[in-house]
Parts: structure tokens; C-alpha cells; sequence
């Protein structure tokens, strides 16, 4: 339980990467201003939070279970949480998907704004309301630099992000004048499982239906560039907590805050194809 003068945090996907980072940042905050609700879909995978988490596991920080994908795993969550209140709500659970577009079926395709897009909006419409009564309130989401700049075979996926884009710039404006406020961050490339499942998941498809020209372009030009990309450029999800932190911290009216890399935009374009 959160104590008098904490701000409750609730974070979704913390199993893993950038939503992990975030929530042991914060839930090792030496003034103890937050006390994190972290959320995965699944408690199995709970064990890298718990560890690095330490002491503060069970004091400043708790677990429950939250699917984006669900109604009822978002309403059972945010009922629960809200027996306190939510004063930042951190939307950070998000899929990627790569590949040829004529190789993925649609399903794959909805999945990936089930989780990316109506993920998040599950979520808002849940905490919103109490925070436009109550006059505060924090709304962040994780975005990405695929929400800014559309990058060649991750079409689906940046086209989720641009969704999210548009999303967030329209209902921020009507939050500002509940003294709720709405940021995003866009990240580029990060060393999380999110690449590393990237690049189990291509190796593993056969790619029915796109032309041979187009799976040596995707195999062999942008595979072994994007590799390169993160290598080079890869930020660490502490360097993206680090910027999450600051944003929970300093609660104005900011719209969007952007950890972007701008060399990304250059490399990404569709220049060896
Ligand atoms: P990870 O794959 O490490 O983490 C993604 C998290 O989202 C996991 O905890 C995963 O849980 C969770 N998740 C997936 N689906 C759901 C769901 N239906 N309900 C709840 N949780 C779910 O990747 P990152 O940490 O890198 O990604 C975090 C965010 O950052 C994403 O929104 C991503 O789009 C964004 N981003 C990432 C970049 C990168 O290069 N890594 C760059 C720019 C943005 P589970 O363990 O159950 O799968």
C-alpha cells in the first residue's frame, strides 16, 4: 500500500525491458516519492522484477497481473489499484512485428494494434475518468521513433505507433484542461527482448507470398542493417527509465518528450533498396 504524500505508478508490461527498468527506478526512488504498481500479463515471468527490484519489492513496489489485450484484466486490475487511486498511469506493454507485408497475415497484423493501439486506450478509459474527476493526474505512454518516422518492413508496426501519435495529440489537449497530463516518449532502437524476439521471430518464418526480390532485401539489406543499428546506436532501457523518471517527476503540461535519435531517421530511410 502506498503511503501518505506517494504517487501510486502504474506501469504495464514489467516483465521484461524499458516497463522493468522503469519500475525498479522508481521503486528504489531514494526520497521515496512513488509507490509502483508493476503489471505483466503473466506472474511466471516475474522473477527478473523481483530480483532486481531487491528490498524494494513488497514495500515500494507490488505486483499485479494486467493483459492490454483484455477488458476484464484491465477493469479487475485498475478496480483493485484504484481502491487507492493512480496517480501516473505508464503504458509501456507493446509487440513489434517485422517482415515483408504480403508474408503476414492479418491477425498477426491486429494483434499488434490490439496491443499497441486499443492496448493503451483499454487502459486510459479505465484511469481516466477518476483522474478528470479528481482534477491530476499523469498519463505517459512509451511510443517510439516508429511513431514519428515510418521505417521500410516495420510498416505495421510504425503504423500502430503513428496511430497512437494522432491518439495522444488529440486527447491530450482536452486532459490539459482537467489538469491531467498526457506524455509521450519515443524511443529509437533499445537493447531489450523486444530485438532479440525480433530476430528469433525472422529466423523462424518462411515468408509465403512475397517475391524473391523482396525476401533478399528484407534478409539481406535491411536484416544485417537493422543488427548494425542496434549495435551502434542501441540505447540501454535504463537510459530510457532515466527519461521516464524525470518526466514523472516534473508533472507540467509537456506533450511530448522525446529520447528520439535523430541518426536513426537517416539510417532507417530506405537507402540500399
Ligand atoms: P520487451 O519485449 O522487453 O517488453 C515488452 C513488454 O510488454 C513485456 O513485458 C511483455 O510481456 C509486455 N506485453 C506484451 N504484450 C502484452 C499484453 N498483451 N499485456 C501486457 N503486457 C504485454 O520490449 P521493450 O521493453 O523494448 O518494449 C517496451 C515498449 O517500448 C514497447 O511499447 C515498444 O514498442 C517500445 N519501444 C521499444 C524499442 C526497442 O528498440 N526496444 C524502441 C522504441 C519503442 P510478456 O513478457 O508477457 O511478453
Amino acid at each position: 500500500m502506498a503511503s501518505p504524500g506517494q504517487k501510486v505508478v502504474l506501469i504495464t508490461g514489467c516483465s521484461s525491458g524499458i516497463g522493468l527498468r522503469i519500475a525498479v527506478m522508481l521503486a528504489k526512488d531514494e526520497q521515496k516519492r512513488y509507490h509502483v504498481i508493476a503489471t505483466m500479463r503473466d506472474l511466471k515471468r516475474k522473477d527478473k522484477l523481483v530480483e532486481a527490484a531487491g528490498d524494494a519489492y513488497g514495500k515500494t513496489l507490488s505486483l499485479a497481473v494486467l493483459d492490454v489485450c483484455s477488458d476484464e484484466s484491465v477493469k479487475q486490475c485498475i478496480d483493485d489499484a484504484t481502491l487507492s487511486r493512480i496517480d501516473i498511469e505508464f503504458n509501456n506493454a507493446g509487440i513489434g512485428l517485422v517482415g515483408p507485408l504480403e508474408s503476414i497475415p492479418i491477425e498477426e497484423m491486429k494483434k499488434v494494434f490490439e496491443t499497441n493501439f486499443f492496448g493503451v486506450i483499454r487502459m486510459i478509459k479505465e484511469v481516466m475518468p477518476d483522474m478528470k474527476k479528481r482534477r491530476g493526474g499523469h498519463i505517459i505512454v512509451v511510443s517510439s521513433v516508429m511513431g514519428l518516422q515510418g521505417v521500410v518492413f516495420n510498416d505495421v508496426y510504425a503504423a500502430s505507433k503513428f496511430a497512437m501519435e494522432g491518439f495522444c495529440e488529440s486527447l491530450a489537449v482536452q486532459l490539459l484542461k482537467f489538469n491531467v497530463t498526457l506524455s509521450m516518449i519515443e524511443p529509437g532502437p533499445v537493447h531489450t527482448e523486444f530485438e532479440a524476439k525480433m530476430i528469433q521471430d525472422v529466423r523462424q518464418k518462411e515468408y509465403p507470398g512475397a517475391d524473391p526480390d523482396t525476401i533478399h532485401y528484407f534478409k539481406n539489406v535491411y536484416l544485417p542493417s537493422s543488427v548494425d543499428i542496434f549495435e551502434v546506436l542501441g540505447q540501454t532501457p535504463d537510459d530510457i527509465a532515466r527519461v521516464s523518471t524525470v518526466h514523472c517527476v516534473t508533472l507540467g503540461p509537456s506533450l511530448c518528450l522525446k529520447s528520439t535519435c535523430i541518426i536513426c531517421e537517416f539510417v532507417f530511410s530506405p537507402v540500399g533498396l
